[in-house]
């Protein structure tokens, strides 16, 4: 059978899906549910080794290095200021550096390539709902309009709609215990320069990350939390400025100057989700953060996306079953994906509230144990991950 795909969601893994089933010679048809996002619209992403690997599989890698730019370190401090460590991504005699950019400006580019490629992209319609067929799946939007494929890939993120169609008990997203707050501030900001790495506090109440890397300043704080913040909350940034201000007064980071000159400032609740049972039934299948949402922190979720895209290109070319095709991707990402949310999970837990004194300088010995020892470097069977197109 000829395959025909309708992609759900023209973000970063449905665009890359599209790009790679084109390769594949597999017509497709992506549908994304928002107009368009602006570049600050989200966050800002460093994509590692294996994201950048899977874009080369699809000749894509040179429009996102346009996009782009290198961050090769992640520098450690204490909230006293103290430096703790380096964790280097380009340690093992490797130059191409993991790359950071604005979240939506990759989907956006993406996107674009993938209507280059020959895939037709529409935006502004959203998935309801979808119906199989004997032989073929039939996607409803909010239009009333509808599209029938072989196969329907659901990249449609964390709040997926496909994933209910696939396994109504799925389980739903769930707060992950922090506050994340993101923005942008502007170049001429006092802040030590950091163009190429990202700047780490672990402070006396939160942390505080940001890099130069891209011109302007990056930046984000993680804050924990026993209660997600409500959309109310979420909306108010002007009181989130005077807390974040509060929370970081009393570090010694360059976090207070940076927070009080944001242009932007996002915040969020971190989110995450539990495995799921299947991705898949005979003609459905979820990709990205859809099938497997791992925390921020691992700095993996869109790596991992752009390679299940290539993945199951690779499948639907090689098999003319649908079925066959989507079970055996399944097959060869699951243990990947879990190992790879495995991998940061107890990092990426804070303690609640205020560490006491003597419990702040434990934990900073311990990130510079962890640094020097090599333990925080990035696993090599995970950044070094290749797919080769053949
Ligand atoms: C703060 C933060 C920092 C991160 N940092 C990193 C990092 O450093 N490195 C890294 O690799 N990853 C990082 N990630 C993770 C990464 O952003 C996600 O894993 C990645 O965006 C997943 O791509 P996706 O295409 O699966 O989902 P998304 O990017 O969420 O795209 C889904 C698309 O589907 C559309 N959609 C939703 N519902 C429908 C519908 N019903 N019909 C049609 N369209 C629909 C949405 O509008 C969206 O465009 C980070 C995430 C966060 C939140």
């Amino acid at each position: 059978m000829t395959h025909h795909a309708i992609i759900v969601g023209g973000g970063i893994a449905g665009s890359a899906a599209a790009i790679a089933l084109r390769k594949a010679g597999i017509t497709a048809e992506v549908y994304e549910a928002r107009h368009d996002g602006g570049d600050y619209s989200g966050a800002a992403l460093r994509l590692p080794r294996n994201g950048l690997n899977a874009l080369r599989a699809i000749d894509a890698h040179d429009i996102v290095a346009d996009i782009s730019y290198p961050v090769a370190n992640t520098e450690l401090s204490s909230g006293t200021g103290r430096h703790l460590g380096t964790v280097s991504f380009t340690g093992n005699g490797h130059n191409d550096a993991p790359r950071t950019m604005p979240r939506a400006r990759l989907a956006r580019v993406l996107r674009s390539a993938a209507a280059d490629h020959g895939a037709a992209v529409t935006t502004n319609k959203r998935l309801i709902t979808a119906t199989s067929r004997s032989s073929s799946v039939i996607a409803t939007f909010d239009d009333g309009s509808t599209a029938e494929g072989t196969v329907l890939i659901g990249a449609d993120g964390l709040n997926s709609t496909t994933r209910r169609l696939v396994c109504p008990s799925a389980p739903e997203p769930r707060y992950a215990g922090t506050h994340l707050v993101y923005g942008y501030a502007p170049a001429n900001t006092t802040a030590p320069p950091s163009p190429d790495a990202f700047h780490i506090y672990w402070g006396r109440k939160a942390t505080f990350g940001y890099t130069t890397a891209g011109g302007d300043i990056y930046w984000y704080a993680n804050i924990a939390s026993p209660e997600p913040l409500s959309t109310e909350e979420a909306r108010d940034t002007e009181t989130w400025r005077k807390r974040l201000v509060t929370l970081f007064r009393r570090d010694r980071t360059p976090a207070v100057n940076i927070i009080r000159a944001a242009t932007v400032i996002l915040p969020s609740n971190t989110r995450t989700l539990d495995t799921m049972p299947t991705w898949h039934t005979d003609q459905v299948i979820l990709i990205g953060d859809a099938a497997h949402a791992v925390p921020p922190a691992t700095e993996q979720g869109a790596a991992l996306a752009l390679e299940d895209a290539v993945v199951l290109a690779q499948q639907l070319r090689s098999n003319e079953e649908a079925a066959t095709a989507l079970e055996a991707f399944e097959a060869m990402r699951r243990e990947r994906v879990i190992r790879a949310g495995a991998s940061r999970r107890s990092r990426t837990t804070h303690r609640r509230g205020t560490p006491r004194w003597i419990e702040q300088r434990s934990r900073d010995r311990r990130i510079a144990q962890a640094a020097q020892s090599g333990a925080m470097d990035p696993p090599a069977w995970l950044h070094e991950h290749q797919i080769f197109w053949h």
